[in-house]
């Protein structure tokens, strides 16, 4: 950590923060500059919480040099981590992953049929949202424990691991008897509370990237569930907020070679919450897959048209299927490559 001092600092100011920041057990180095000194933080082995420190008199700003998170990063645990989701491998050196299925479970007939038909296509997870985040309260918000137990049927018909979303710390317990991957939705990627309860279980967790958080922000939030002992994270990148309004979400690809570069943690894409837009899909599928992702979800409904949340970024089933012919062939050339 570098603490910046104003230009109006005397060197009783360095003096004093130099004693606070000993007392804080660190070491602190002054380094006079021609314009502003700055101090050196040396001997943390993390994050130093620089509040005490923004307060003094004659600071002007801190900069941190290492991060707030360690667990998830790549310099504590360089070998890449693979995340094993009811006997499928999900990380760096295996084939990527597609999961697939309707926004939300609707009834056994959808969500079944929806099931058979994505394991055919080659698919290699069922999702499914029981308990659905939806942006106002008077919409469909998901069968809740009766669609968990319509995914439990759809599981044992087609053979698929079930992923499917939980948004409450009370409810992890429910709903880890049905998911063999637990998803945290976007809005819920700073429930610090849920993702400690995370930590505690042992399955695996697909933890979605907030609309507005930054990669910092995002890493930070996984190592919430490391800490507490739960190392089988995968993250998801599925759009970030931007000015643009073309399109639901603006896909920061470029997170997905980052991420392979600060930390060990397998990373998937969703085009379908990024882009919105179902003629947007498969390429973003295919972009996601050449960038490194180690798999993508994507949305599919038997009728998007009749579905009761997210139809329009929906693929059809014969657009799932078109998108899984090319998935096949992108993916020889990728582990070749
Ligand atoms: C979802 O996957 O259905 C979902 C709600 O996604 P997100 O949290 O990314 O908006
Ligand atoms: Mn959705």
């Amino acid at each position: 950590m570098l603490i910046v001092m104003n230009h109006k600092a005397t060197q009783a100011d360095v003096n004093a923060i130099t004693k606070i920041v000993s007392e804080m057990g660190f070491r602190a180095e002054p380094i006079p500059g021609s314009e502003r000194t700055a101090i050196g933080v040396l001997g943390n082995h993390g994050y130093v919480d620089d509040c005490k420190i923004l307060e003094l008199s004659g600071v002007q700003r801190v900069i941190h040099v290492s991060k707030p998170y360690k667990l998830v990063s790549r310099d504590f645990h360089p070998e890449d981590t693979i995340v094993d989701v009811a006997g499928v491998k999900v990380g760096q050196g295996h084939r990527p992953v597609v999961v697939g299925g309707p926004c939300a479970v609707e009834s056994e007939e959808q969500i079944v049929k929806t099931a058979l038909f994505v394991k055919k296509c080659g698919a290699d997870m069922l999702r499914g949202g029981a308990f659905k985040p939806r942006t106002g309260p008077h919409t469909f918000q998901g069968l809740r424990e009766e669609g968990l137990r319509l995914l439990a049927i759809a599981g044992k018909e087609s053979g698929l691991p079930i992923v499917t979303e939980i948004m409450s710390p009370d409810n992890v317990g429910l709903v880890a008897e049905y998911a063999d991957l637990l998803q945290v939705g976007a809005r819920n990627m700073q429930n610090f509370d849920l993702l400690r309860e995370l930590g505690k279980i042992r399955k695996p967790v697909l933890l979605k990237r907030g609309m507005s958080a930054t990669v910092e922000e995002f890493l930070a939030a996984a190592e919430y569930i490391l800490a507490e002992g739960n190392s089988q994270v995968i993250l998801c990148e599925r759009g970030i907020r931007t000015f643009e309004t073309a399109t639901r979400n603006t896909l920061d690809l470029s997170i997905v070679p980052l991420i392979k570069e600060l930390s060990h943690l397998p990373i998937m894409v969703d085009p379908s919450h990024a882009t919105g837009k179902r003629s947007l899909v498969a390429p973003m599928a295919e972009a996601s897959l050449v960038a490194g992702a180690d798999g993508v979800l994507v949305e599919v409904h038997p009728e998007p048209e009749k579905a009761l949340s997210d139809g329009p970024q929906s693929l059809t089933f014969p657009g799932f299927e078109k998108m899984m012919g090319e998935i096949g062939q992108l993916t020889k050339f990728l582990l070749n490559r």
